[in-house]
């Protein structure tokens, strides 16, 4: 499918889309002033019971059905239904764009794209690498391109800041004819937070970010560490798969490989028991039980060794990190926290940077338990190295680079 790319000035309207293999999470933007007019969520998709959550923010009150949807496209009508009730329908000529988060681009795509049949060919050959996200994002944006066939539909990828690591960061010592053959390299994720978070920190140190060498931490359920020298990120903590690198809700990050050998081996699992293993039984729920920050403070408040132990580890792996990631960049001038741990969790904030003041590093202790959600520093003045609270916005960060692509559409 060709997409016309011009659009009527007038549309300053992006609808965002995070497909996921049973979910659908959607923002309404206008570009205008980066105002957000409705958000919301469909959850299990295909089942009986699948439920949509929708807020219209300019009204206030969300509105929720519960409905069996039976696909994505399903899901996706129910969510135009919803929009238009609020005036605010898809077929609306004020929407500029869909700009739809895909997980996996690959080496190819190092910036937004304009999705046509090449582009989703290309996507459609990521999936070996990306099995459980890429298939869902391919079919959100068929679904979309059905509903506005006329409308640029634009793929924003988790893996694109990341594309200008250096080729020795990106390797694995491994065979290389091996690697390539299977497209095996480190490709990072969640670029497009890492992006708005080192872009945000410049600001916030009244910098322009190719001045700012950043190292970026992004702890979601999902974590992951990234070290960004003048607004280019130059290495990653997540691999070919998210699974590697800090130790997150439910994965482990980085272990031995042969972990997974002895497992096969000695354990008699099979592949498949050891990814779900790793990815869904491991991290803080592996060691603990519990992958909630809150949960895990409120035990160890408890005297809970168990939880103590799971925060320590995720504490060492965080720090090993940081000091890794100093030594790649050299000279570094901020520090910043992000995702629902990093905004949130003064605890795992103040243990993660403590020991560190030979390195430039401290934490005010006040500033750190200030509750916000601005942008804001918590180290003291007089620390050589800002540490930074920056609340992610991946939304607005995929609606600003699908607006910015289809108002100056650049050559692809
Ligand atoms: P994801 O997008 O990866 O699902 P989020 O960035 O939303 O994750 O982060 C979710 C995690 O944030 C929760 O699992 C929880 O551990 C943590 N979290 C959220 N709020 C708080 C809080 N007030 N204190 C500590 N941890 C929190």
């Amino acid at each position: 499918m060709t997409t016309n790319a011009t659009r009527p000035t007038d549309a300053t309207r992006v609808l965002v889309l995070n497909s996921g293999s049973s979910s659908v999470k959607y923002q309404l933007l206008d570009m205008h002033d980066g105002a957000r007019l409705a958000v919301g969520l469909v959850e299990r998709i295909g089942e009986e019971t699948s439920r949509l959550v929708h807020t219209p923010l300019r009204d206030g009150g969300s509105r929720e059905r519960t409905a069996p949807m039976a696909d994505h496209e399903a899901a996706l009508k129910a969510v135009a239904d919803e929009l238009a009730a609020d005036g605010l329908g898809l077929d609306s000529p004020e929407l500029a764009a869909i700009g739809h988060r895909v997980v996996h681009g690959g080496l190819k795509f190092s910036a937004p794209t304009v999705i046509t049949d090449e582009v989703m060919a290309e996507i459609e050959r990521l999936v070996p690498v990306a099995p459980l996200h890429n298939p869902a994002n391919i079919t959100g944006i068929r679904t979309a391109q059905a509903l506005r066939p006329d409308l640029p539909q634009v793929a924003v990828f988790d893996t694109a800041f990341h594309t200008t690591m250096p080729e020795y960061a990106a390797r694995y010592a491994i065979d290389v004819e091996t690697a390539d053959a299977h497209r095996i390299r480190r490709y990072g994720f969640h670029g497009t937070s890492h992006a708005y978070v080192s872009r945000r920190v410049a600001g916030l140190l009244g910098k322009d970010p190719a001045e700012v060498n950043v190292i970026v931490l992004h702890l979601g359920n999902g974590a992951s560490a990234s070290a960004v020298a003048g607004g280019r990120c130059v290495d990653t903590s997540m691999g070919l798969t998210p699974l590697e690198g800090l130790v997150m809700g439910t994965r482990s990050g980085d272990i031995d490989p042969a972990v997974v050998f002895h497992l096969e081996r000695v354990a008699g699992m099979s592949t498949d028991e050891i990814d779900v293993l790793l990815n869904k039984k491991s991290g803080l729920v592996g060691l603990c039980g519990d992958n909630d920050m809150r949960e895990i403070q409120r035990r160890i408040d408890g005297g809970d060794e168990r939880a103590r132990l799971a925060f320590d580890v995720y504490i060492h792996r965080l720090k090993k990190y940081i000091g890794a990631y100093y030594a790649v960049l050299g000279r570094v001038d901020a520090v910043a926290f992000t995702a629902g741990v990093g905004e949130n969790a003064a605890p795992v904030r103040e243990a993660a940077i403590t020991g560190l003041e030979e390195l430039g590093l401290a934490v005010d202790a006040d500033l750190n338990a200030v509750r916000s959600g601005e942008p804001r520093l918590i180290s003291p003045e007089y620390a050589r190295v800002a540490v930074a609270v920056v609340p992610t916005d991946e939304e607005l960060e995929i609606a600003q680079q699908t607006y910015s692509l289809v108002t100056f559409p650049v050559d692809q």
